[in-house]
């Protein structure tokens, strides 16, 4: 799978790519929701998008709006957050994120989440 990592951490997105590649995936980042937009609008290719939610620039709830509003991608949106209060969740998955992991993760937990939207595709 070709994943893309959105988070403005630096070292948030090389410890999660590394996971991605342990796992056998292909990893890319963007810095935030902007750079994502570029991203993608040069190629639609990830088959699943991993979503931090606090980043200058563009958040992850107004690239979620964005891609709403704009239909940017169909690619599967995967919360990335601190934040557990259910609220905040469900305002994620209102807009369009199908899933949220909760920060800090392990490989392990990354992959079960991955199968679990895999499943849900199939
Ligand atoms: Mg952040």
């Amino acid at each position: 799978m070709k994943i893309l990592i959105i988070d403005d951490s630096n070292s948030i997105a090389m410890m999660v790519g590394q996971f991605i590649k342990e796992l056998g995936h292909d990893s890319y980042h963007a810095t935030d929701g902007r750079d994502a937009i570029d991203m993608i609008a040069q190629e639609d290719n990830f088959d699943l998008i991993l979503l931090d939610w606090n980043m200058p620039e563009m958040d992850g709830l107004e690239f979620l709006k964005y891609n709403q509003e704009n239909s940017l991608t169909k690619t599967p949106i995967m919360m990335m957050t601190t934040e557990n209060k259910p609220e905040k969740i469900m305002k994620a998955l209102e807009f369009g994120a199908v899933e949220y992991i909760m920060k800090p993760f392990s490989k392990d937990v990354l992959e079960s989440k991955i199968s679990t939207l895999k499943s849900m595709a199939a």
